[in-house]
């Protein structure tokens, strides 16, 4: 951002710009908390009943649009964020915090699904089956389910939104955005492209607020569906809410993503792995690494590399080329963290690097990159998401354990194992209990075309990303015709 002037962002509410009736968000750089980012209506959750009732109402005029007349939108959308890559990308670091190489990928992977998504209006097929009986023409087609709603987190401000919108439009559902509150100036980019590429107006709305919005946009009646990305607590009571009215649901949530090491793994390969996953959006990702199992047998040899790499990670403000790490996204979220290594530490963990925020950066939200040793698996620290830089080592004697290890928490994301046994490999793809599995690379990092999602605790409904989410957006419907 050049002028470094604050963003004041409004809803979008029945095709217009409007203000809250009340209160206000104030959404300050977390590299340097003296300035000012985005202002956002505190909105209430009357203005999010209107938003739902104003998408809901205007769904008929706009659905003579086709699904491949809704895809080449989405396209023309994609195309408009690639021309304003550099400037979203700078707004993405301003408002969120990641390192500027970090929000540049981020919006490459938001053109990416988008441009899949707007495939799908070519592909939103049912199927042709054979008939039980002469003379009946038999075959499934679908709905779209109707509005919904779509509540997001801050740690891919522009992403999210967009593989969420997406799919939404391109399946013919009205749609009510409710971003985090931390990253409102991104998510209102985000509505005015798609609207600038021609989204209907009247179908698409953003209301910017806290768990009041959220609530109401569970609990309307004409919300047929949430599509959440968020905490595993949050996800929790949004289901157990959507469940009392039968509304569908879509719950991306928490991890706690292991990397397993044999003794056999290239070490360096191994280090370098668990740099990227562990500190990347500084840890902020759902993918993120935060158990490192590590065989007895090079737990010290893999430990010292990792210590070293760790300690020599350059944390600051993430506009700056120099810097691998940008802070936390506030300041409660990093007092969270640092809770997290202190109650781990009273539990008797050994903290080798890190444990504390770095020295000379008081104006901002960072925590140094932190590696804490030998860690047993039933602690917190080895069990909770702490979301932020983090790393326990758990040394482990063979395979076998590490496997029980990995496997005794209840997230399900993300795994990663390091070895070059083939045996092994097959053995751990089969047995492991995540939805996204990594062999000899880090455990995040997905394609624009595949399933995004877990088991267990993190993932609930059906995937995001790729084919299968329209499975959420739409509803099967089989026909019989009789043409006797
Ligand atoms: P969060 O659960 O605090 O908030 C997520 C969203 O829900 C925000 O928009 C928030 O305002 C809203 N919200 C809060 N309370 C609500 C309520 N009672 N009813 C309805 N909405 C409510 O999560 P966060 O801190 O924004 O994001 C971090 C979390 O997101 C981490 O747990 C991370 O693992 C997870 N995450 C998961 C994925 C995934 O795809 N699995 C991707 C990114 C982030």
């Amino acid at each position: 951002m050049d002028s470094k002037q604050a963003i004041s962002t409004l809803n979008f509410v029945a095709g217009k710009w409007e203000n809250a009736e009340s209160g206000e968000i104030r959404r300050f750089n977390p590299a340097n908390l003296h300035e000012l980012v985005a202002t956002a209506p505190d909105s209430s959750a009357r203005t999010a009943a209107r938003a739902i009732e104003g998408v809901t109402r205007a769904a008929d005029g706009w659905r003579s649009l086709t699904a491949p007349e809704r895809g080449k939108i989405v396209l023309r959308a994609a195309r408009i964020l690639e021309t304003r890559k550099e400037e979203v990308a700078q707004l993405i670091t301003w408002e969120q915090g990641k390192v500027i190489a970090e929000s540049r990928a981020e919006v490459t992977r938001a053109i990416n699904i988008m441009e899949y998504a707007a495939g799908m209006g070519r592909r939103l097929g049912g199927s042709t089956l054979p008939s039980e009986a002469d003379g009946v023409f038999a075959y499934t087609t679908r709905l779209p389910i109707g509005t919904v709603a779509l509540i997001s987190p801050w740690n891919f401000p522009v992403a999210i939104p967009c593989w969420k919108i997406a799919p939404a439009f391109v399946c013919g559902c009205p749609i009510v955005l409710k971003p985090s509150p931390f990253t409102p100036a991104c998510a209102t980019r985000i509505v005015e492209i798609f609207l600038e590429a021609g989204v209907p107006p009247e179908a698409i709305s953003l209301v910017h607020g806290g768990p009041a919005v959220g609530e109401q946009l569970v609990d309307h009646p004409m919300v047929a569906g949430i599509s959440f990305t968020g905490s595993t607590k949050v996800g929790t009571g949004i289901h157990a809410s959507a469940a009392r009215r039968l509304a569908k649901t879509q719950l991306e949530m928490g991890g706690k993503n292991p990397q397993v090491v044999l003794r056999d793994a290239d070490i360096d390969q191994a280090v370098e792995g668990c740099i990227v996953g562990a500190l990347d959006v500084s840890g902020q990702r759902c993918t993120c690494t935060s158990r490192v199992i590590v065989e007895e047998a090079v737990a010290d040899a893999f430990t010292a590399r990792f210590v070293a790499r760790m300690a020599a990670i350059r944390v600051g403000p993430g506009h700056l080329a120099e810097v691998d790490m940008g802070p936390l996204v506030d300041r409660t979220r990093a007092e969270q963290v640092a809770a997290f290594v202190d109650r781990a530490r009273g539990d008797g963990a050994n903290v080798l690097v890190g444990g504390a925020p770095p020295a000379g950066l008081e104006q901002g939200c960072f925590y140094a990159p932190t590696v804490i040793d030998n860690i047993d698996p039933r602690l917190e620290i080895a069990r909770e998401e702490v979301f932020g830089p983090v790393v326990g080592v758990i040394r482990v004697n063979d395979f076998q354990q590490a496997l029980q290890v990995a496997n005794s928490v209840d997230y399900g994301l993300s795994a990663s194992i390091y070895t070059r046994d083939i045996a092994r490999i097959f053995s751990f793809v089969q047995r492991i209990e995540a939805g996204m599995i990594h062999v000899n690379r880090p455990t995040l990092g997905g394609y624009s075309h595949f399933p995004f999602g877990g088991l267990k605790h993190s993932s609930h409904g059906p995937r995001e990303i790729g084919d299968d989410t329209i499975g959420f957006y739409t509803g099967l419907r089989s026909v019989y015709i009789n043409h006797e």
